[in-house]
């Protein structure tokens, strides 16, 4: 009875080996050693002997989640029928899915290979710096504020330590620095973007004033020859104030509200100093063609006589502005023997350029000096003439342009309602405009 079976397995053992192909295109768990196909086979053979080559030269096992593997019978009428359990196979090829070179490496990690179109460099191996570790489409974590992904282990976490909640965008951090939910401000006008503390401030700084919440956009200006450092302090549209020292049309120095206090008390050569740095920083921060450097220039001492009359009640003729801006010259010239910087260097440029315009100011001042203390004269005779002696007794000349036919005289504050009125009567008799400083 036993005989044909011991013979017909001694011819199944003498046989050659049934050839296949393995077909893991549609298997997750590719085998990475021989050993390791050895074991997929092991687990394979039991099923794949029972079944039948001919029926067909495929035949598919599917093993849950890790996948389907498929068997190709590469000569199917040359196989024993049926198989048995010690039939031998060989192997001839394997078909595995295309090469994920870009794998994630949270999926590796529980045995899939899944293309990883992200980087997560938290993933990357110390090991081998080259390759930067990946991120597949549904392990991906991106944080707002910038297109960076990472795996879920890898989002960064904010300096406090908590999980970061979004990437500041602002001047500091440049979509690099990640922070969570209570180190963002929200953008004051876009709610979707935030950006951390620093950034906030430096992007909208608080208004300098108390209690406004105005976004300080201008910086006060105010610098000082000896310490070429702008004071900095932010300020909003409405509260910067505008020290119009290059006339009323064009853009005068920006102020805080400290430095623009303190110019009252502010000596004259203060006050020109501050003028010249201010004027020196424009020219330098507009360096570049010719053109630009030329249209940066000290202000004409007439404005600057006007200049130091409003801002400290100070009436200097202009024989006295030109010799503040002569002495700041010398000072200038004799402390920077030697080691000469770029400002002194720029300052003592522009008030080289200067000094013509002051000379001729210095000239028509005098003329008009004659013409206008005639006129003077008129107004006094003219008050005294109407019982006016304590006006007359205070009035000061002060500058008269002969363009305008301005006759621009000082009255106390005491006596100035007094002055005005009456003032087209007195201008009438005298035969030109009087204008009464602040003063
Ligand atoms: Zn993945
Ligand atoms: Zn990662
Ligand atoms: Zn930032
Ligand atoms: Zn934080
Ligand atoms: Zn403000
Ligand atoms: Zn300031």
């Amino acid at each position: 009875m036993n005989q044909p079976t011991t013979a017909a397995t001694w011819a199944l053992r003498s046989a050659p080996a049934v050839p296949v192909t393995l077909d893991l295109r549609d298997f997750r768990r590719v085998p990475r050693s021989p050993d390791e196909y050895a074991a997929l086979w092991q687990r394979l053979e039991p099923s794949v002997v029972r079944v039948n080559p001919t029926a067909g030269p495929r035949v598919r096992f599917d093993l849950g989640d890790e996948g389907r593997v498929a068997v190709w019978f590469l000569a199917p009428a040359s196989a024993p029928r049926p198989l048995a359990p010690d039939t031998r196979f060989a192997i001839r090829g394997v078909l595995e899915p295309p090469e994920v070179r870009q794998a994630c490496t949270t999926c590796r990690a529980a045995g899939a290979t899944v293309y990883a179109p992200y980087r997560c460099y938290g993933c990357s191996d110390p090991a081998d710096a080259q390759r930067a570790g990946r991120v597949c489409e549904t392990h991906a974590v991106f944080l707002d504020g910038a297109l960076h992904a990472s795996c879920e282990r890898h989002v960064p976490a904010c300096r406090c330590g908590t999980r970061a909640a979004a990437w500041c965008a602002g001047p500091l951090c440049r979509g690099r620095k990640a922070w969570c939910g209570a180190h963002l401000r929200p953008h004051p006008g876009d709610p979707t973007v935030a950006y951390c503390e620093d950034c906030h401030a430096e992007r909208f700084p608080a208004c300098e004033r108390d209690r406004c919440r105005g976004t300080g956009y201008i910086r006060c200006e105010h610098l000082t020859l000896s310490a070429m450092k702008a004071c900095g302090r932010r300020v909003c549209v409405e509260h910067a104030q505008r020290w119009q020292v290059y006339g009323p049309f064009s853009r005068g120095l920006v102020l805080c509200s400290r430095h623009h206090g303190q110019l009252g008390s502010t000596p004259p050569e203060g006050l020109i100093d501050i003028v010249l740095a201010g004027t020196v920083a424009r020219a330098g921060g507009r360096r570049g063609t010719a053109a630009s450097e030329r249209r940066v220039q000290l202000p004409r001492i007439t404005i600057v006589r006007h200049i130091l009359i409003n801002t400290r009640r100070s009436v200097l003729d202009m024989e006295e502005i030109d010799r503040l801006f002569t002495g700041l010259e010398q000072r200038l010239r004799d402390k920077g023997q030697g080691r000469r910087d770029a400002n002194v260097t720029t300052a003592l440029r522009l008030l080289g350029e200067h000094r013509p315009s002051r000379r001729k100011d210095v000239e028509r001042f005098r003329e008009q000096h004659v013409e206008g203390r005639g006129y003077f004269d008129l107004l006094v005779q003219e008050l005294r003439r109407t019982n006016r002696h304590e006006l007359a007794g205070a009035v000061e000349f002060s500058d008269f342009r002969s363009n305008s036919r301005i006759l621009w005289v000082k009255v106390p504050a005491r006596l100035r309602e007094a002055g005005l009125r009456d003032i087209k009567h007195l201008q009438r008799r005298v035969g030109v405009n009087i204008n009464l400083e602040r003063g």
